[in-house]
């Protein structure tokens, strides 16, 4: 049976964003569900006449997906839309199980994590050679908890480029745990605010400083906070090898 339920990410917020392919299943969808906290309405400009539209902030896991059920039953298609990149604190796991269980099938489309969107801001390369070849992608541990072998002091023995999602209300727990871990105070810091849309904000500081650059501009969500020397001004020396002329270049 063709598949009639899409987990589709939506990308940053900038509704040009989208993937062509989520662009085309939410032009067709029946029904329409989308995390209203972190994607914009303006994705529902896309959807066809007399489509039925969800906004999910404010229902629970049951509730959405009794609509994704009832939906189905009537041979209706389903695009819900998530923020960014499903696979990043996307939540779909216990989606995807709950579907499971009443033998529903379903897709997957991925999209650009606000990640990247920040990273296009700031202009920046996540993984600079000779000074970050590593990306961690974390969070502080708070409301939901974090492994205890994942604590974020941990994590900063390897200095490596920290990105931490749904962390920006816990920014000086975060700036204490990174510093005690390794990380020195003077190391680049940035916190990209809604990445991609028009009130974008972005703050370019050092570690040591980033807690009160954080409270002044009173960001406490929608928000990434991006750690290591990646951010740091390009140099000399700095070249991938990609570009060497010694270098196989099967990669460019
Ligand atoms: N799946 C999403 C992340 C969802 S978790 C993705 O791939 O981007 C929600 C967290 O993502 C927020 O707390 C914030 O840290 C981050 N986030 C989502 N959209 C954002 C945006 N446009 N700009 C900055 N951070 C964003």
């Amino acid at each position: 049976m063709a598949v009639q339920v899409y987990f589709i990410g939506a990308g940053p917020g900038d509704t040009e964003l989208l993937t062509i392919k989520a662009k085309n299943i939410i032009e067709r969808a029946d029904v329409i569900i989308y995390a209203d906290s972190l994607v914009s309405p303006e994705v529902c400009k896309f959807a066809r006449d007399g489509a039925e539209i969800h906004k999910s902030a404010s229902l629970s896991l049951e509730e959405t997906t009794d609509i994704i059920v009832s939906a189905v039953k009537q041979g209706k298609t389903v695009a819900r839309l998530q923020s960014g990149d499903p696979a990043i604190y996307g939540a779909i796991r216990e989606q995807m199980a709950l579907l499971d269980e009443k033998g529903i099938e379903y897709q997957i489309i991925p999209g650009v994590s606000s990640l990247f969107a920040a990273a296009a801001s700031l202009k920046a390369e996540l993984t600079v050679p000779e000074r970050a070849q590593t990306v961690i992608i974390t969070r502080m541990d708070g409301r939901t908890p974090v492994p205890a072998t994942e604590n974020l002091r941990s994590l900063a023995a390897h200095r490596a480029t920290m990105a931490l999602f749904l962390s920006a209300s816990l920014v000086e727990e975060v700036v204490s745990e990174l510093i005690q871990g390794g990380y020195d105070p003077g190391t680049p810091a940035a916190v990209v605010y809604r990445a991609s849309w028009e009130d974008e904000l972005v703050i370019r500081t050092t570690l040591g400083d980033l807690s009160e650059r954080v409270r002044e501009s009173g960001i406490k969500k929608q928000a990434l906070i991006l750690v290591g020397k990646f951010l740091e001004h390009p140099g000399k020396g700095l070249r991938s090898k990609l570009y060497d002329k010694k270098f196989k270049h099967e990669y460019r």
